[in-house]
């Protein structure tokens, strides 16, 4: 599933394409879930010859900007593909939305699981958006102290924490894992549990696996492409993530896949301790 670096990669690979030229129209729409709001019928005469003016990734959410301060707001969930292609190309059973671009290319919304969604939302549903969602890592605004408070107001498991949008925005399972585990800190253990310092250990640790992954052009597992169709590097340099059984590269030991909030989750279970006051816990 596309995470922050991610959904990065698609917005800074489709900018050269998209900034400064206009939609001309919605030449398909195969599946009408994938229209969230307004309506199909409504969302394709309201993109019919709209100019696009800027890209913006909020959290895991891609906003395309057009005129009149309104934005194409594209959620890839677990397998959408959002790729610029050729005026020729066709589209195949899996492409639900196809926009025509005045450059003559087009814009195929590919997505075989077909969770993702689109919106076409007003200054006002932009806003509406960007205030369920925490603050972004990587923002200057977003300081070590600012971390700090942020995660003491929480209760919790660290790993349910940082997957909450609402707490911090744009983590997924790979990213929340591997940052743990830089962090050296358990995914069960609890906010109360950590010390200032183990907190700043994980404030750096989150803005490191997330830059890396940026650097890499995201983690490509399976279906995750940047806007030319192409995969991802940061599979290759992932520490625990999908290395169940595999040595870790700090200590060693074996990698253990443990279930926790329903996600698979690695852990090296002598890097990232519980530690003794937990032990029993469920
Ligand atoms: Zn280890």
């Amino acid at each position: 599933m596309p995470e922050l670096p991610e959904v990065e990669t698609v917005r800074r690979s489709l900018q050269p394409f998209l900034i400064g030229h206009r939609i001309v129209e919605v030449t398909r729409i195969a599946w009408p879930s994938t229209i969230a709001e307004p309506s199909p019928e409504e969302f394709s005469a309201r993109l019919r010859d709209r100019e696009i003016v800027a890209i913006d990734r909020r959290a895991k959410y891609l906003i395309i900007h057009l005129d009149q301060d309104e934005a194409l707001v594209v959620h890839l969930r677990m397998t959408g593909q959002l790729t610029v292609v050729e005026a020729e190309a066709e589209p195949d059973k899996h492409t639900h939305v196809v926009l025509r671009l005045d450059t003559g290319q087009q814009m195929f919304y590919r997505d075989t699981r077909k969770f993702g969604r689109m919106w076409l939302l007003d200054r006002e549903g932009l806003a509406a958006l960007d205030r369920k969602l925490g603050p972004e890592p990587l923002d200057d605004t977003l300081t070590a102290e600012a971390f700090r408070a942020l995660i003491r107001r929480r209760k919790g498991r660290l790993k349910q924490l940082l997957l909450d949008q609402a707490v911090i925005a744009g983590l997924g399972n790979i990213y929340v894992d591997e940052a743990l585990w830089l962090a050296q800190l358990h995914p069960l253990a609890t906010v109360g549990m950590i010390s200032d310092e183990q907190i700043d250990a994980l404030y750096a640790a989150i803005r490191e696996v997330l830059a890396s992954g940026i650097d890499k052009r995201g983690t490509t597992f399976s279906n995750y492409r940047d806007a030319l169709g192409a995969k991802g590097s940061n599979q290759n340099y992932l520490n625990v993530y999908n290395r169940a059984n595999q040595p870790c590269l700090r200590c060693g030991s074996p990698i253990e896949k443990i279930v926790v909030v329903q996600r698979g989750t690695h852990i090296c279970a002598y890097c990232q301790p519980l530690g003794s006051s937990q032990e029993g816990e469920s």
